[in-house]
């Protein structure tokens, strides 16, 4: 599904990432780990086109995602690449249903189609009673399921997570990850998650150990 070769990252002098490689098959979970400073965002920002590599390429299915750029890269990305962050970044005045539509509406799909996928997706992970309450009416929990719905309503080729449960308990941390693992069996939905949940971690078909910019396992 997606095969990263030597990527390198340079900031200024620093160098950050000193020549990575990455391939995950579809349908598997893998997760990124690592003291903090040893490069996990900055990989998964490259492997998911946030950034761009100072060398390397990144593909995507048989895309080569470092040759795109401008309106043809954000077009890419929005249609094949989920993202979960931390922070659910929810826009606040809109509903469940409203947050999770928009990335279906900037890919310019029918937009009864896309609430009617909008609306699937919030039922498949358990807030069907909740698709019309704003994001200050849902717990934290319930705020990155929406998160989760909005990254898969463009049935994207792989989901990228940085820290999902890093603002969660540790009730909620392990039903989200439980959710994503469930939604690997039933669709076969590939993530690619940093964590730094030892516990979670574990849970995942693939760890990768990230230290000093380098995967060392
Ligand atoms: P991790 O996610 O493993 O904590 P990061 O990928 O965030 O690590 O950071 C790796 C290294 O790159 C750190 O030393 C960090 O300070 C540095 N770094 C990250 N982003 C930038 C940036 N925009 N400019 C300069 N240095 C950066
Ligand atoms: P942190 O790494 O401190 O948790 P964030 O998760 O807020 O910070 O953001 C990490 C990076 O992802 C930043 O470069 C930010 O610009 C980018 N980013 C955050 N939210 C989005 C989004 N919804 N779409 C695209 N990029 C985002």
């Amino acid at each position: 599904m997606l095969v990263a070769r030597n990527l390198t990252k340079n900031y200024s002098n620093l160098q950050v990432l000193k020549g990575v490689d990455v391939t995950v098959e579809k349908g598997e979970i893998v997760t990124i780990v690592g003291s903090s400073g040893a490069g996990k965002s900055t990989l998964l920002h490259l492997l998911g086109t946030l950034d761009t590599p100072s060398s390397g390429e990144v593909w995507l299915r048989d895309m080569n995602l470092t040759a795109l750029r401008g309106n043809a890269l954000a077009d890419f990305r929005n249609r094949h690449i989920g993202f979960i962050f931390q922070f659910h970044h929810l826009l606040p005045e809109f509903t469940a249903l409203e947050n999770v539509c928009v990335p279906g509406f900037i890919a310019g799909t029918r937009k009864a189609e896309v609430r009617k996928r909008a609306a699937f997706l919030l039922d498949t992970l358990g807030l069907g009673d909740r698709v019309d309450h704003k994001p200050n009416e849902l717990s934290g929990g319930e705020q990155q399921r929406v998160a989760v719905a909005r990254a898969l309503i463009n049935t994207p080729d792989i989901v990228m997570a940085d820290e999902p449960t890093g603002n969660l308990d540790s009730k909620n941390a392990r039903e989200l990850h439980q959710l994503f693992l469930d939604l690997r069996d039933q669709f076969r939905q590939t993530f690619i998650i940093v964590t730094h949940n030892e516990e979670l971690a574990p849970m995942s078909d693939r760890q990768l150990v990230m230290k000093d910019g380098k995967i060392i396992s």
